[in-house]
């Protein structure tokens, strides 16, 4: 089987599933864009052609499951821009995978890259699937056949995958090893990110989305003039992103005062004990479900807690114009991928809450990929040290040029990284040329 490009939608219908059943993500994303795009003045022929994806691509993959029946899933790539280089982004395993919600995810990462200025364009993959329902002969087998599907796409000089949720180093490991597999056996590790470092992974990659949410935040905190040491953090999710925030927010003398996951969300005024909540979530199939470190309390009073700083570390469209008004914290970083829906932005801004966007927050997971792409393709690998130090400088100097872009047109931090990001990105297009 063989992927086969779909016409992009410019307007796509909205997506009916899941826990955005009335939202669109990519209709959040235009609504940004095009509000950076009236600033900067940007050309009809850019817009135009920002404004959709370059390509997306479509896979039924057909998987036998452990009791012999055969499963269809919908998987997806969208290659929202090329603009700046090969396209990068994580591939998405989860129930509310559309093709609304990848083509949202892959223009983020167009601004992302722009953003922090990496030379990379946008992409995102995705299945359809519960992976927490599937064994693991069953996840590689539909890993595989994606892979499989995916062949003409993939390559470090076209389109790079990695990790987003629901997946991680061991399923990169099975595309990987099936890619080069099909390629005749030669290792082509700089073809993904975020693999295990036994396979050319690198070093800081499992922590470096979580490290951004938190060195944004320091940055953050001392724009407001407030010391860490004096600050309480509430953190949605508990995977990848949200536990390793939790973590190293705790490092640096904040206190985590609620975490959660599906299962629901935890809080305890004395501050949780990260390193237990993580040891109790790995024995316990990753999740937090019975942690006795805090109080049961439910995801949505999670977020209007009276905290210092909200991380928003789950999902999409959390921060909604039902409940941003009910939020207390003083800041949000926001380590998730469109946690604040659009129509939010202006009642956040209203109660003078300064939110870090996703494309700066969780900038650093890419940031370090980029780093791995390029220790794979020298083979000359970085210590953990010296990876940091590269992407902590990169995301302190991306935070900074959007916190100026925001005080230079008085405009929120989010529309400020958007200005960089998608003028670096229009910039890259015009001087390609047209044809
Ligand atoms: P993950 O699968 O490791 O973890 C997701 C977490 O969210 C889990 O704890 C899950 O239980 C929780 N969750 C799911 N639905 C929830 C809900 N309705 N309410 C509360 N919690 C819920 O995923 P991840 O890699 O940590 O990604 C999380 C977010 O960060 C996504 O938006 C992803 O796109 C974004 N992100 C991830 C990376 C990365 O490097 N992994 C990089 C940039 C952005």
């Amino acid at each position: 089987m063989s992927a086969k490009s779909a016409a992009p939608v410019a307007t796509p219908a909205p997506s009916t599933n899941g826990h955005h059943a009335s939202a669109n993500p990519f209709l959040d994303m235009l609504a940004r864009f095009n509000q950076a795009a009236d600033i900067l003045n940007l050309g009809e022929r850019e817009r135009k052609i920002l404004s959709v994806p370059e390509k997306i691509h479509f896979c039924n993959l057909p998987v036998t499951m452990d009791d012999g029946s055969t499963q269809v899933f919908e998987g997806y790539r969208v290659i929202h821009s090329t603009a700046l280089g090969p396209s990068k982004g994580g591939i998405r395993y989860a129930m509310a995978v559309d093709q609304n919600e990848v083509m949202a995810l892959a223009a983020w990462m167009t601004w992302k890259c722009g953003a922090v200025g990496i030379p990379y364009g946008g992409g995102k993959g995705g299945i359809k699937c519960n992976p927490r329902a599937m064994s693991e002969g069953e996840l590689e087998r539909m890993t595989r056949a994606y892979t499989d599907a995916m062949i003409d796409v993939f390559g470090p000089d076209l389109d790079i995958p990695a990790p987003d949720m629901g997946t991680g180093g061991r399923e990169m490991a099975w595309i990987v090893s099936q890619f080069s597999r099909l390629m005749g056996g030669k290792y082509i590790p700089a073809m993904i990110t975020g693999k295990p470092l036994e396979m050319g992974g690198s070093k800081g990659r499992v922590e470096a989305t979580g490290r951004s949410v938190m060195t944004t935040t320091i940055a953050a905190l001392k724009k407001l003039g407030m010391n860490p040491n004096n600050c309480t953090a509430a953190v949605q999710g508990f995977g990848n992103v949200g536990s390793n925030a939790a973590k190293l927010y705790s490092q640096q003398g904040i206190k985590v005062v609620a975490i959660s996951d599906q299962t629901g969300a935890y809080y305890n005024a004395g501050g949780i004990l990260i390193h237990q909540a993580i040891a109790y979530a790995q024995k316990n199939g990753n999740m937090l479900e019975g942690f006795d470190g805090a109080d049961k309390i439910s995801n949505d009073e999670l977020l209007e807690l009276n905290v210092d700083i909200l991380a928003p570390c789950a999902i999409e469209n959390v921060i909604t114009k039902d409940n941003a008004g009910k939020i207390k914290a003083k800041l949000i970083s926001e380590g998730a991928n469109g946690p604040t829906a659009a129509d939010a932005d202006a009642i956040l801004e209203d109660k003078n809450i300064l939110v870090i966007p996703d494309i700066v927050a969780n900038a650093g997971g890419v940031t370090c990929s980029y780093f791995e792409w390029v220790q794979n393709r020298r083979g000359h690998y970085y210590t953990e040290n010296e990876v940091n130090e590269r992407v902590d400088q990169i995301i302190n100097q991306a935070f900074e040029e959007a916190y100026q872009a925001k005080e230079h047109h008085k405009v929120s931090m989010r529309l400020g990284a958007y200005l960089v990001g998608v003028n670096r990105v229009a910039t890259g297009l015009r001087l390609r040329g047209k044809y």
